[in-house]
């Protein structure tokens, strides 16, 4: 059983605090992607449960071990890291099998697992070249074969293909999740590409700021978020905002039109929507076209609402052009609504 549990974990650097008290549960075998942007606290939380950082408050838990005062190596964890350390003067062959051999595995299951891995990274017409004789993209992925290859209990990884080209990425991103899958690891997976995260995770505990802020499946962080913060940050383009005040119990008035939404308690929320969740129609939001972006499958048109800003994607068969006017018309069950003092989301 390798469930991780992080009971009330925080970090300070000086007066600093990259970690607010963080609670959360990976599941034996689960694949958990921590997303967020650039310093939330992502590759901390990460070194913390590795053992290559202290926490400055709080529990870790492996099974039924707690490892937080554990040297990393009595961790039972295999990490690849940012800065994924490849020996130079060793093979890509020796690289992999560098932890089998420590571990003392027969020589035919050393190359076993090295040939698998090697496979599966696509690298293994490099296994005899040295890895100082690699591109960054390559020792990445020895990296990644190494940890593979111990087929451990937990396995962390830290942006493991951020210096691969798209297409291979994407590649690699399939392998990965493949072979994670059929393996009996559990896995924690940090990243700020959202569709990495999207693609590759059971769940994905999205951060901000040194606070975890929601953690779900894919479906219901990208459907339902917990806060304001969810929605902007995860698709592409982001959720709309569009101010909306009290017309009535359970009504508002959005854009001068008045709308079914929640009883909150407060005269003033927001109302949000996903730029793919309007449709053309009649009274719909009243949007003035400003920029028109063909992407191909969709036209991303951005529209002024009364001086808000409303991006919607149409169909690319659609002829539109600044200064149209456009009704735009919310589809009722993807409308979603924020309180804008807390930022959460207000059901
Ligand atoms: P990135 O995606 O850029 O790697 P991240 O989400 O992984 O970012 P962290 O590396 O966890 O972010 O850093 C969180 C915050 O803590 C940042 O503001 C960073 O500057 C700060 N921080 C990290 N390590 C230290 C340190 N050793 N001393 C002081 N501040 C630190």
């Amino acid at each position: 059983m390798a469930e991780i549990r992080i009971k009330n974990v925080a970090k300070q650097f000086g007066a600093f605090t990259a970690l607010h008290s963080v609670d959360m549960t990976i599941r034996d075998r689960e694949f958990m992607v921590l997303l967020g942007a650039s310093g939330c606290g992502k590759t901390t939380l990460l070194r913390i449960i590795a053992g290559l950082e202290t926490p400055s408050q709080g529990e870790v838990w492996i099974g039924d071990r707690r490892v937080d005062k554990l040297p990393p190596r009595e961790r039972g964890i295999a990490m690849v890291f940012q800065n994924y350390a490849v020996f130079p003067h060793l093979t890509v062959f020796e690289n992999i099998a560098f932890g089998l051999r420590m571990a003392k595995l027969p020589q035919s299951e050393v190359d076993r697992r090295v040939k698998r891995t090697a496979e599966l990274m696509h690298i293994e017409q490099l296994l005899k070249r040295y890895s100082g004789q690699l591109s960054g993209g390559q020792r990445q992925r020895v990296a990644v074969a190494r940890a593979l290859a111990m087929e451990p209990d937990v396995i962390l990884m830290d942006e493991p293909l951020s210096n691969l080209d798209a297409l291979l990425r994407l590649e690699m991103r399939a392998e990965l999740k493949g072979v994670l899958a059929e393996s009996k690891t559990t896995t924690i997976y940090v990243t700020h590409d959202q569709v990495e995260a999207m693609s590759l995770a059971d769940r994905i505990s999205v951060m901000n700021g040194g606070y975890i802020v929601q953690s779900a499946d894919p479906v219901e962080v990208y459907r339902n978020p917990a806060a304001r913060f969810v929605g902007s940050f995860i698709g592409n383009p982001p959720m709309n905002f569009l101010p909306a005040t009290r017309a009535g119990t359970n009504q508002w008035t959005v854009a001068g039109r008045v709308v079914p939404g929640p009883n909150a308690p407060r005269d003033r929320i927001e109302f949000a929507i996903r730029p793919e969740d309007m449709r053309l129609g009649e009274d719909g939001i009243p949007a003035t076209v400003r920029v028109v972006e063909p992407l191909g499958a969709h036209t991303l048109v951005t529209t002024d609402v009364d001086g808000s800003m409303l991006r919607a994607l149409v169909d690319s068969d659609l002829s539109v052009a600044p200064g149209d006017h456009l009704s735009l018309v919310p589809q009722p069950d993807r409308v979603r609504w924020f309180d804008p003092e807390t930022m959460e989301a207000v059901r």
